[in-house]
């Protein structure tokens, strides 16, 4: 096995006879099941390692789950045989968090099932993915109200981290829009839980890196959809401007969707730009939505609603073709109170050539209210506006080298910390318990004792590395 952290771009393909005998004895006889267990080298390989790249730990054995019963049967028996068990939706992780080592991961796609309610709810297995979602409920003329960039994560997925995107201003982030789970426990009971039955569970599991419990069922909101959306992409003088703007726009509510980026640095420097989204807008709109507004260049695109949603789709494409979307990703994501936002990206970005963040990199920065986001999990800066800042990097050839991009990570989060930030846990930053407690702060003795509660053996998601 690679040791946590060394980069495998290219994993190799693992021996068919290491794995298949020797791991089918360490489960023993199992329950019966509606789905498959499998032992075979493909579906062990698969599940070592992530989109991050970093991290390469092959499991024991792969559930594709029949059913949410099979999953209780097999947490029952891992716990039995002193097993970890760790659910995978898509794994888009960057560091190792959906893996587990001589353990069973749960591969959740084959949870798929979607049904849109005439209450205008929901009810989707947590192996489906966002994009399946949505179509799914644009047929009924309704959409969830809050998005990641990507489509292709599973809800399950996204639910255990937050599911942060440019609605948030309006909607809070995804786990603010859910209205039941379905679970299952570290103890292996399968059981729903709400904000008014087993709420200590609901919140300990919305947003809590699959600690206590691995969600095999969601109730989600849904709103009317928009048909169409008009974009503006605004180019901002500096960053100044930039966070400002951000700050009057998502407070006044002016756009349905607002978020923004910097982009690496040319001779010039670095440049900022502005995404700001009005569903069902039209030309007559242009004058009191970007009128005031202080930019040195606008592009205005009419986009239908779902085509706005899946927009980077085209540019993963072109990655994918790069090479870049197979190197390793030392991604870093972190939330900065407004008042330090200036300061803290600035020198971030002083210090930052391209090759610190690769060929393909995106940095992100979305204004966040921290009021519409509820729901305890993820943790958030204590003051009313706060902004996530990310740098999604990649190892790309000629860039700094994975280990030195994750040593970077390492320094930033401590940066972040320092003023008050929190991480937003998906990214690679190497963390030990005491830092998961400063990073939880207020809410880790609730969340330690909602884990004892609920996976008193501690078998659940150990590629996290909480406890
Ligand atoms: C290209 C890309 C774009 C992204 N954009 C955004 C964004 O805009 N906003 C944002 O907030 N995040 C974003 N992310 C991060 C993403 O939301 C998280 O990494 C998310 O966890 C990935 O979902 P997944 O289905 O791939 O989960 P996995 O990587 O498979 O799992 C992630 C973690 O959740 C656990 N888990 C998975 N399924 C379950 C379940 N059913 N029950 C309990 N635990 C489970 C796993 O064990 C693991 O610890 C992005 C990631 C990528 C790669």
């Amino acid at each position: 096995m690679t040791p946590p952290h060394l980069p495998a771009p290219t994993p190799d393909p693992a021996p068919a006879g290491d794995f298949a005998g020797d791991f089918a004895g360490v489960f023993g006889p199992v329950p019966a099941l509606d789905g498959e267990l499998c032992f075979d080298a493909g579906s062990l390989d698969a599940a070592s390692t992530d989109f991050g790249g970093l991290v390469r730990q092959p499991p024991a054995a792969v559930l594709r789950p029949g059913s949410a019963e099979d999953v209780a049967a097999m947490v029952r028996h891992c716990r039995a045989r002193g097993l970890k068990v760790a659910g995978r939706g898509q794994g888009h992780s960057t560091n190792g968090q959906a893996q587990v080592a001589s353990g069973l991961v749960v591969d959740l796609g084959t949870l798929d099932s979607v049904e849109i309610r005439d209450d205008g709810t929901a009810v989707v297995q947590s192996g489906v993915r966002w994009s399946t979602l949505v179509r799914a409920s644009l047929a009924r003329g309704l959409t969830p109200p809050a998005f990641t960039d990507y489509l292709e994560l599973s809800i399950g997925g996204t639910l255990s981290a937050g599911g942060l995107g440019g609605q948030i201003g309006h909607h809070g982030t995804q786990v603010d829009n859910v209205l039941e789970l379905q679970v299952v426990t570290g103890e292996g009971e399968l059981t729903t839980c709400s904000p008014t039955v087993r709420p200590d569970l609901f919140h300990a599991v919305l947003g809590g890196l699959g600690q206590c419990a691995i969600i095999t069922r969601a109730t989600l909101a849904l709103v009317p959809a928009p048909r169409s959306v008009r974009l503006y992409t605004l180019a901002a003088p500096s960053l100044a401007a930039l966070t400002a703007q951000q700050a009057a726009l998502i407070g006044e509510g002016r756009f349905d969707y607002l978020v923004g980026q910097a982009h690496t640095p040319s001779p010039e420097g670095w440049s900022y730009m502005i995404e700001a989204a009005a569903y069902d807008g039209t030309a007559a709109d242009d004058a009191r939505l970007i009128g005031d507004l202080d930019h040195t260049a606008v592009e205005v695109r009419d986009l239908p609603y779902f085509d706005f949603l899946n927009r980077i789709a085209p540019m993963v494409e072109v990655f994918e073709s790069m090479g870049e979307w197979r190197r390793p990703h030392p991604w870093f994501d972190s939330l900065l109170p407004a008042s330090a936002v200036d300061s803290v990206v600035s020198e971030t970005l002083a210090t930052l050539k391209g090759g610190s963040v690769g060929a393909s990199a995106v940095v992100l920065l979305y204004p966040v209210l921290t009021a519409k986001c509820a729901t305890p999990l993820p943790v958030m800066p204590d003051e009313e506006l706060a902004y996530l800042f990310s740098l999604l990097k990649t190892a790309s050839p000629g860039a700094d080298s994975a280990e030195e991009m994750v040593a970077a990570n390492r320094r930033q989060y401590d940066a972040t910390l320092a003023v008050g930030g929190r991480w937003y846990p998906i990214g690679s930053v190497p963390l030990t318990t005491d830092d998961w407690v400063r990073h939880f702060g207020p809410f880790w003795d609730e969340f330690k004792a909602a884990r004892h509660r609920y996976d008193p053996d501690g078998i659940l998601t150990p590629g996290q590395r909480i406890f």
